[in-house]
């Protein structure tokens, strides 16, 4: 019996819809591929895509599917980047429609990914199939970069599909990442940038005792308030052109102690940062440093460690390319987005140290959530929104001066 190397496909790749449908029937939790790297594959390589399946692995971790595709062998090349694995399902009851189902009803479809972010994904490619079947002859590259390992760790996505594709010489001009970067409508935003996070754990120690006899004891408590108002006392920053401030958040504050009769022996605070471009994780972790240092003096004993990080904060400064992408939202929507560098952090972390990268992508309202959904609308709309950034890209090139 042969077995075919691609599934047939049932539906117009072209149309956004549909393609979101198809790939939402996936169900790629996580690190599973659920069938949806091999859906597009499928799909690119039908329109003449040179598409490769590269699959990454790490000591102790699950290996993870990824793809990238490249039609055109001239520069510029223009990276369309995102991913199609999906956060679980959570409460299945709570859904009020199949969750891989991917249903459209008065005008909205269902499902997990809907918005984080196979509809995005699909309707950037939709459009970008369109631009490329409407102008075979278009200068330049487009590339697809997709991992099915952003929503888990993180590490054997993106991060490595750059170095392969840098190791085998792929060059990219520009990225667009196409994760829900809209509020409540497609006119809302465009992000230019993301602020880096840094976790801290303090760990205070004291001296186990009777609440009776306290010279006996040294309760750890005191010091963890002392130094955890001293963390909180100045700003970090007054935020950057770009950026907000800074902002410094305890997440839990532990002790453990049952007894109200009994000075506890030690105390432990995490807390998380996330930060402007005004530090790199390592400028940020000496000012910490430097502020517990001050308040504890000669009488808090405590330890502090940062979690190893990747999350930098970065920007692409606003120029030519910058421009194109929000001159194409305005031109569909009727509206100039803002140029954001909110939210949490991203793929986009990574792609930065390749080319200048833009994120723009669905309305992100329900992501993550029980009864993820999107509008039909909005997916249209990022398809017109492709394809016109595409058509302008290509005759007017954004180049390095959108750098
Ligand atoms: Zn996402």
């Amino acid at each position: 019996m042969d077995i075919p190397a691609h599934p047939r496909l049932d539906f117009d790749p072209l149309d956004p819809v549909a393609l979101t449908q198809a790939l939402i029937r996936c169900p790629s939790v996580t690190p599973h591929e659920g069938g949806a790297l091999t859906l597009l594959d499928a799909v690119l390589s039908a329109q003449g895509y040179d598409v490769h399946r590269p699959v990454f692995g790490a000591p102790g971790m699950p290996d993870i599917e990824n793809l990238y595709a490249r039609i055109g062998t001239q520069g510029p090349v223009l990276v369309i980047a995102g991913h199609t694995d999906v956060v679980p399902v959570g409460d299945a009851t709570a859904w009020t429609r199949d969750p891989f189902g991917g249903v459209v009803e008065d005008g909205v479809l269902h499902g997990r990914g809907a918005c984080d972010m196979k509809g995005g994904l699909a309707a950037m490619m939709a459009g970008a199939l369109r631009f490329r079947r409407e102008n075979p002859d278009a200068p330049g590259s487009i590339a697809f970069l997709v991992t099915g390992d952003e929503e888990g760790p993180a590490v054997n996505g993106t991060v490595k599909l750059l170095k392969w594709a840098h190791q085998r010489g792929e060059r990219f001009d520009h990225c667009l990442l196409g994760e829900p970067t809209n509020p409540a409508s497609m006119s809302d935003m465009i992000k230019i940038g993301r602020r880096g996070s840094l976790t801290g754990r303090l760990t205070v120690n004291g001296k186990q005792g009777h609440v009776g006899y306290p010279h006996l004891a040294d309760n750890p408590i005191r010091g963890m308030v002392r130094l955890l108002a001293a963390l909180d006392a100045t700003p970090l920053d007054g935020g950057t052109e770009h950026f907000d401030p800074s902002n410094l958040e305890v997440t839990t504050l532990d002790v453990g102690n049952p007894a109200s009769n009994v000075v506890p022996a030690q105390a432990k605070a995490v807390f998380n940062i996330r930060f402007n471009d005004v530090w790199t994780p390592q400028t940020l972790a000496a000012e910490i440093e430097r502020r517990l240092r001050e308040a504890a003096g000669n009488s808090v004993r405590y330890e502090i460690a940062f979690d190893p990080t990747n999350a930098v904060a970065f920007l692409t400064q606003p120029g030519p390319f910058v421009a194109m992408v929000a001159d194409a939202v305005e031109a569909e929507t009727g509206q100039r987005p803002a140029l954001s560098t909110t939210g949490g952090t991203s793929d986009a972390r990574f792609i930065k140290s390749y080319c200048p990268v833009v994120e723009y992508g669905v309305v992100g309202q329900t992501m993550h959530q029980v009864n993820e959904c999107v509008a039909v609308a909005d997916l249209l709309a990022l398809e017109a929104i492709t394809h016109r950034l595409l058509t302008a890209y290509f005759k007017a090139p954004g180049g390095t001066e959108a750098q």
